[in-house]
């Protein structure tokens, strides 16, 4: 997976090293491995790697992480992934949350 790549500085992902606290969730749930601990804090490793899926938001409780998960395709492929149905794009799914065609918006 980590070969699926965005087009480089086209993503939305933004990190704010100063509130960031070190709790280490962002650098377990991000499926690219996009932060990695450096020291005390998260750093960005590969931000082109990011597929924008909005976990590291979701999981950062210090509003270190913004992301606009979902403005790309690489929501319908993780929908997918989950929901077990066809990649598609702009056919009003639900991001995952229900769709079972795997669509992103
Ligand atoms: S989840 Fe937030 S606070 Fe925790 S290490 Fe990552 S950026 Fe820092
Ligand atoms: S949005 Fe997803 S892929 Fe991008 S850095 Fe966060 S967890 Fe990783």
């Amino acid at each position: 997976m980590t070969d699926l790549r965005y087009i480089e500085d086209v993503v939305t992902l933004r990190f704010d090293a100063e509130k960031c606290t070190g709790c280490q969730l962002c650098t377990m749930v991000c499926p690219h491995g996009v932060f990695v601990m450096d020291g005390n804090r998260a750093k960005l490793a590969d931000r082109g790697a990011c597929m924008e899926c909005g976990a590291c938001q979701r999981n950062c409780a210090f509003d270190a992480i913004s992301v606009e998960s979902g403005t790309g395709c690489a929501a319908a492929i993780i929908a997918s992934w989950f929901n077990g149905g066809k990649v598609e794009c702009g056919t009003g799914g639900t991001g995952g949350s229900g769709s079972s065609t795997g669509a992103c918006c």
